[in-house]
């Protein structure tokens, strides 16, 4: 089977091309590289750098394509708050002209990477694929609006899952090399306590949430586990069905937690100070993942510490090929 995938450069995008070669598929990538490195590309897959709003670029990536998994997409809360019409541009209309490319070329199989965060802030934990959507910010919003057109297309004919996310992490030693979350800036939590120091420590985003300890609690995935999620979708997709399913580890950790676990994985104290509330982060994340497991026969595989380690051997060597 031959598989596009679109934002192929980027962390997840790139971890999944590679893992996808080692598993015997054949593999096309579209990205533009505004946010993924086209060194984290794969030698092996056929690379279209281009947009995914450039019609000509996505019928020449689909070419000998049987199926799509559709990762390319602005993907931060924060700056989607700020440039709305990006997000509503890259993640709407980009998928839109996916689909129709899709449609005209006959490829009718797709996984799509969708969100935790068309959920918003949860009424109840575990989150279930049946909690309602209340995005709080624009990128879930317009997450959300790809899942529903899907939805739409998929009474065509279409065949999808779309997956839910909530907190990846981890990394990926491919035979060329670590492959690794190069998010400049970083945002995401992993990446930066492993790079804190006493100069400039990690800041703690608000200690006075709702929770056990008073930081807050996220589902933590290792993208690992995550992609071996994607393939499995990708060989459980059903003609004119979409579903949609959580992937994350069913538990949650806090903030605290994290930074102790990674102290212990690395040996040594994690410098951090306390912050401000960031905006736009809700308490406690927490997937319930029955549906993945029932429907994929998906259960993660790797724990927190893994995810810690796997990140720190991978900023301590060179990633790409
Ligand atoms: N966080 C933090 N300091 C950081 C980055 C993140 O305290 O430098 C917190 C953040 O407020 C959230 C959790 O860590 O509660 C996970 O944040 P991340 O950005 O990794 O993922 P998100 O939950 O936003 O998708």
């Amino acid at each position: 089977m031959r598989v596009l995938v679109t934002g192929g450069a980027g962390y997840i995008g790139s971890t999944a091309v590679a893992i996808l070669l080692e598993r015997g598929y054949e593999v096309n990538v579209l990205d533009d590289c505004s946010t993924g490195h086209a060194d984290a590309v794969s030698a092996q897959a056929k690379f279209v750098n281009g947009s995914i709003l450039d019609i000509g670029a996505v019928s020449n990536a689909l070419k000998g394509c049987d199926a799509v998994i559709h990762f390319a997409a602005k993907s931060l809360v924060g700056e989607s708050v700020e440039k709305p019409d990006l997000y509503e541009d890259v993640n709407v209309n980009g998928t839109r002209i996916l689909l129709a490319e899709m449609a005209k070329a006959g490829v009718r199989k797709l996984v799509f990477s969708s969100t935790a965060a068309t959920y918003g802030e949860p009424e109840v934990i575990p989150i279930t694929e049946d909690s309602l959507n209340k995005p709080t910010s624009p990128y879930g919003t317009t997450k959300l609006a790809v899942d529903q057109m899907i939805t739409a297309e998929s009474k065509s004919g279409l065949a999808a899952i779309s997956l839910r996310y909530f907190n990846v992490a981890g990394a990926f030693e491919s035979k060329s090399g670590w492959l690794a979350e190069r998010h400049d800036p970083e945002t995401h939590l992993i990446p930066n306590l492993l790079r804190a120091t006493a100069q400039k420590p990690l800041k703690v985003f608000g200690n006075d949430w709702p929770t056990k300890d008073g930081t807050c609690i996220r589902d933590y995935v290792h993208v690992v586990d995550l992609i071996d999620a994607h393939i499995l979708a990708l060989e459980n997709l059903e003609v004119s069905n979409h579903k949609i399913i959580n992937l994350g580890s069913g538990g949650g950790y806090s903030v605290t937690e994290v930074i102790d676990g990674a102290a212990k994985v690395i040996g040594r104290e994690i410098p951090a100070e306390l912050a401000s509330r960031r905006s736009g982060d809700p308490a406690v994340l927490i997937a319930d993942i029955s549906k993945a497991k029932s429907l994929l026969g998906w259960s993660p595989k790797r724990n927190i510490e893994d995810m810690v380690g796997d990140t720190w051997k991978s900023q301590n060597a060179s990633t790409g090929n």
